[in-house]
């Protein structure tokens, strides 16, 4: 009998290995992932996750929002954190943020700190290689639901993450009413369809303009593009988000627009849209 000559891990292997396995742990700690989509830049999309995130959290979820707008962040403007110092965890990798005690974040922004405004230049392994670190290092404990802001289009970054992410993970897909962003979408729900990441719904953002004087509407951009492009595709609608200019100011001042202003029609439909979220997050159960 011949006797089976193993070769030996190389210290890279055995280093790939390790990081694999950090992966695979943090990923069994976070119930649901929502990757949020668009295929446009500017139609609110950074705006849908941060007060998605917000909204969640305000219901005792415990939440983590992950910014990988490596080329540019958003979510630390719109949550007050720029310059926040990110520290070391007591176990392993890095600290998120802590908006509140059950709302973490993390972005690029906060290790880059000191070049914050310094172009990044990266091909799509290093971009893909940070996007593991932001998963694998981070301290994010026991998540109900991971909120992860992609840049807009279906570049490395929305790719490395749908290789990347979690078992039970969807897409939320973001657009505005105008045909112009409509037919950008449909690239993102092929993009989903092709890479086999299933869709939990479509959001219509800036969908008209309801005067928070005196309450009236108007159809700013149109309306409905959404939801017919829903009804056409087959993926449900989640919902109208219409445009409020204090949600700008909100977002320069550093505060969720739903916490800030919750009896606004911008974030009842905020919680329209939450409410079918919430119903995907299974009972807690301490895994750690
Ligand atoms: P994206 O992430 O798609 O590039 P952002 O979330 O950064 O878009 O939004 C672009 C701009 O539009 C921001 O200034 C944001 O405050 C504003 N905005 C987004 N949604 C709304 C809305 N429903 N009403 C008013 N302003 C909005």
């Amino acid at each position: 009998m011949t006797e089976e000559r193993k070769t030996p891990l190389t210290k890279e292997q055995i280093e790939e290995l390790r990081e694999d396995l950090k992966l695979a742990d943090t990923l069994t700690r976070i119930d649901n992932t929502l990757l949020i989509l668009s295929g446009k830049g500017g139609v609110g999309k950074s705006t849908v996750a941060v007060n998605l995130a917000a909204a969640l959290a305000a219901s005792d979820k415990e939440v983590g929002l992950l910014d990988i707008d490596l080329h540019g962040p958003s979510v630390p403007t719109m949550l007050g954190l720029e310059g926040a110092d990110i520290a070391r965890g007591s176990g392993r990798g890095l600290e998120p943020i802590k908006i509140t005690k059950n709302f973490k974040v993390m972005s690029i922004e906060f290790v880059m700190k000191d070049n914050k405004d310094q172009a990044v230049i990266w091909r799509g392994p290093m971009k893909h290689r940070m996007i593991h670190e932001f998963l694998s290092e981070v301290d994010w404990g026991d998540l109900d639901f991971l909120i992860v802001d992609a840049p807009p289009g279906t570049g490395d970054e929305p790719l490395s993450i749908c290789q990347m992410a979690p078992p039970r993970s969807q897409a939320v897909i973001v657009t505005t009413p105008q045909k112009v962003a409509i037919r950008d979408v449909k690239k993102s729900i092929n993009f989903c369809k092709n890479l086999g990441m299933p869709i939990f719904g479509i959001i219509e953002n800036m969908s008209g303009f309801v005067c928070p004087t005196c309450g009236s509407s108007h159809p700013l951009f149109k309306t409905g593009g959404g939801e017919s492009l829903a009804r056409e595709t087959g993926f449900r609608f989640l919902g109208s988000i219409p445009i409020d200019p204090r949600i700008v100011n909100a977002s320069d001042d550093g505060k969720p627009f739903v916490t800030e202003y919750p009896a606004s029609p911008t974030s009842k439909a905020f919680e329209q849209i939450v409410g079918p979220i919430l119903g995907l997050s299974s009972p807690r159960l301490k895994k750690h």
